[in-house]
């Protein structure tokens, strides 16, 4: 065997470019999400340098992959678990269960009880039946209480279904000191997708008051604050980069007491950039002036984010042409919403010919269906191992 020199092994496949692109759907099929674990890493360092002293707990829920869990661990994070499918795939992968914490407000009995088989510790409850659940488990878990801070700005406002109202905090956080119950600290989620940090702003603001006042009354232990998740990607529309979006809120943090501990969830932002979708074209039609191209995925399977996440995927033709048509692209399904894009300028394109979906790792597969027997899209996580290229988990 020849070593190759050094050099002429690139560090990581850009698993983006058009070949590359071209040959994984030859290797694996259509439709494909193709997630790239350097892009993790990229995006998970550059949140940490955004962030720094926070410590971060990937949120499965918009992508749980073994690959995501494997990239975020071998950075060093930790991770934020919700469902005790969400345990067991941990649990499968041998991660260290004190890296996990179980932020659900709202668990059946099976939930508590899987999570602390598998060694969580960290629950989060907001309100006080919910605090009852633990109540004889005393010594066995410590609690963030969730609080609600109601974002109006955001695309989707995660303080209307969970979190009790700051006034009511304190009342909770009595009935748990009454029960025996350890209160490590508070949480919150601003609200995912968010234009700007200013309600994660205000929320820390209102937790150092909150936390300092539940400490004067000896509530618990109080020497944590989880600022959730909520960090921007761009999608159709841009955003600001994340060092410029977390300022307000680094500034914000710098005044937490300095013996409480920082966290954060962050879901979308970590995963939503590291997959693009790739769909190909199943067959084509002329209607009322417009080329309609019909996909083998569309609302119902990788592009479900479009309705639950009122995302918008820049989608592209591989093929490219100076020449254009008004074009419809469609979903696989007989249903007449399975609509991906319309009214957008393309190629004249082929049956067979792929089209690429952008920003596809968060809250896609995740929530896709198999609406009319149209399988879910394979997911294959290449750049698996940082410096092996090679590496491909289909
Ligand atoms: C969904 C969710 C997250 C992740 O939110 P993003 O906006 O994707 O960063 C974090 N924490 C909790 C409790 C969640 O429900």
């Amino acid at each position: 065997m020849t070593a190759r020199p050094a050099t002429a092994r690139p560090r990581f496949i850009d698993p983006f470019q058009p070949a590359e692109v071209r040959r994984l759907v030859r290797q694996f099929g259509s439709p494909l999400l193709i997630l790239d674990c350097e892009r993790v890493r990229v995006q998970y360092r550059k949140l940490q340098r955004a962030l720094p002293g926070v410590a971060l707990y990937y949120a499965l829920k918009p992508l749980p992959h073994p690959a995501m869990v494997q990239a975020i661990i071998g950075e060093g994070g930790n991770l934020d678990l919700a469902t005790s499918g969400e345990v067991q795939l941990v649990q499968r992968l041998g991660v260290d269960p004190q890296r996990c914490i179980h932020t659900h407000p709202i668990k059946r009995p099976e939930d508590i009880a899987n999570a602390l088989k598998f060694g969580v510790r960290t629950f989060v409850a907001d309100n006080p039946d919910e605090l009852l659940k633990f109540a004889r488990l005393t010594d066995r878990v410590e609690l963030l209480l969730r609080v609600s801070f109601r974002a109006a700005g955001a695309v989707c406002d995660l303080s209307r279904k969970f979190g009790c109202d700051p006034e009511d905090l304190l009342p909770l956080a009595r009935r748990a000191a009454d029960a025996g119950l350890t209160v490590r600290g508070l949480s919150f989620h601003a609200g995912s997708q968010t234009p700007d940090a200013m309600k994660h702003v205000e929320a820390v603001q209102e937790c150092i008051k909150l936390i300092a006042a539940a400490r004067r009354e000896k509530l618990g232990v109080f020497d944590t604050l989880d600022i959730g998740g909520g960090f921007p990607i761009d999608y159709a529309q841009k955003v600001q980069d994340i060092g410029r979006f977390c300022a307000p809120l680094r500034a914000a943090l710098a005044k937490v007491p300095r013996r409480i501990r920082i966290i954060a969830e962050p879901g979308r932002y970590i995963a939503g950039p590291a997959m693009i979708g790739v769909a190909s074209v199943m067959g084509r039609a002329r209607r009322e002036g417009h080329w309609w191209y019909y996909l083998d995925d569309g609302l119902y399977g990788s592009y479900s984010g479009r309705l639950f996440d009122h995302a918008h995927y820049p989608v592209e033709p591989l093929r490219d042409s100076p020449e254009r048509f008004s074009a419809v692209l469609a979903g696989p399904t007989c249903d007449s919403i399975d609509v991906i894009a319309e009214n957008i300028m393309l190629p004249l394109l082929r049956n067979g010919d792929l089209l690429v979906g952008r920003a596809m790792g968060a809250y896609t597969w995740a929530s896709a269906t198999e609406f009319n027997f149209f399988p879910k899209a394979t997911i294959v996580a290449v750049n698996l191992v940082p410096g092996d290229p090679g590496s491909v988990l289909g």
